[in-house]
């Protein structure tokens, strides 16, 4: 059995962390040397060599701690130089306000929604804290109280988790089902009659897309929509690895823009899901491919060779997250919602899920040791 590796490195600090995983299958005495540039262990069984990525050297000699922790393997931390940045992809803002046609898709089936469009205006809605700030800087009442923007032909209103655009606009207006109210609703004050109003699902394969807001304005998340440019053919993206990339790319758009780091994601329907801590992102992972995240095939869609021991490194979010749908941890989650200044996230209920289990098959391809903090779980998503 090969030898598995991980080494995480902390960009900012030039520091890693390297654990050899699978060196009890192998016959005494093992012998590891790590050079700047490869990992080397040799036993009785033969010699194994990891060549390390071209961006990424070790400093064998600023080795500080070394350790071998039963059922993982040799946990080493040392000094590292990494020069690797990934291409960082568009973010969907940043990809409506370009001058190209761009069609959208049902994210799950691939079903148009939006054919070659171009918006006239792209505008940012104002942000949920908006009317509060309006009245304490006010002497006067709020006048856009009431008042709800709705985009026009050809218009496109963003929201934090979603944008707003005119039913003219669809190639195809969506179905409409009542199937909301069907489903039994605790009685909150807070919850709006407009939250009631029909969820907007795509007519093919019947995925939750959005809300229909007013009789002309569709409300789309950006997680259910995939936004491609007209001149190129349909790329079909898995559904985890969509997810994923998304949900990075919000968590650093709003620890950039409001510098908050604590987040609290919740369904449509108002019902908190997750509480979500971004501890940093300058995190790069550098795995075996063959025998790294257990899980990563099911992450990222991409089959890797058993018999490969080539070394792959990726930009990663570290994050930590506590699930709040069973209520084991009330009173600690309404101190974070209410007294952190944690920043809502909203998305349709099933996406909410769907990260829950994201995240925690993610957390449970980790090594033991790496998997908790005190009562959070931990979790590195790909940027
Ligand atoms: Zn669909």
């Amino acid at each position: 059995m090969g030898t598995s590796v991980r080494l995480e490195i902390r960009n900012n600090m030039q520091t890693a962390n390297l654990i050899l995983g699978g060196l009890e299958g192998k016959r005494f005495p093992v012998d590891i040397s790590v050079s700047q540039s490869c990992l080397e262990i040799q036993s009785p069984d033969g010699c194994e060599k990891h060549p390390l990525p071209q961006e990424v050297q070790l400093f064998p000699s600023t080795c500080r701690y070394l350790q071998h922790v039963s059922g993982e393997g040799l946990h080493v931390r040392l000094k590292a130089h990494v020069d690797y940045k990934a291409d960082t992809t568009p973010t969907v803002k940043q990809i409506l306000k370009r001058e190209e046609k761009y069609t959208f898709y049902c994210q799950s089936c691939g079903a148009v929604l939006i054919q070659q469009q171009q918006f006239a205006r792209v505008l940012p809605l104002p942000s949920e804290n908006w009317s509060s700030l309006v009245e304490e800087w006010c002497c006067h009442p709020d006048p856009f109280a009431n008042r709800r923007c709705f985009p026009k032909v050809n218009d496109c209103f963003l929201g934090d988790t979603f944008f707003l655009v005119n039913k003219a606009n669809l190639s195809d207006p969506p179905g409409e089902t009542n199937e909301m109210s069907a489903v039994p609703h605790p009685v909150d004050a807070n919850v709006s009659k407009s939250k009631e109003n029909t969820k907007v699902v795509c007519k093919r394969c019947k995925a939750m897309l959005g809300e229909s807001v007013s009789s002309d304005t569709i409300k789309y998340y950006f997680t259910e929509v995939m936004i491609q440019p007209s001149c190129h053919a349909y790329t079909m993206i898995s559904r985890n690895q969509f997810v994923e990339s998304l949900i990075v790319q919000l968590l650093l758009e709003f620890s950039h823009q409001k510098s908050t780091f604590r987040f609290c994601v919740q369904g449509q329907n108002s019902k908190h899901y997750l509480l979500l801590w971004l501890l940093n992102a300058d995190t790069v992972l550098v795995e075996s491919t063959s025998t790294g995240r257990s899980n990563s095939y099911f992450f990222s869609g991409n089959a890797t060779s058993g018999s490969s021991q080539t070394l792959v490194a990726q930009n990663v979010a570290r994050l930590l997250y506590m699930q709040c749908i069973d209520k084991s941890h009330t009173e600690f989650v309404n101190k974070w919602i209410n007294e952190t200044g944690a920043h809502s996230l909203t998305f349709p209920s099933s996406t909410c899920l769907e990260l829950i289990l994201l995240l925690s098959l993610n957390n449970a391809a980790l090594p033991h040791s790496l998997r908790s903090m005190n009562d959070w779980q931990v979790a590195y998503l790909k940027m």
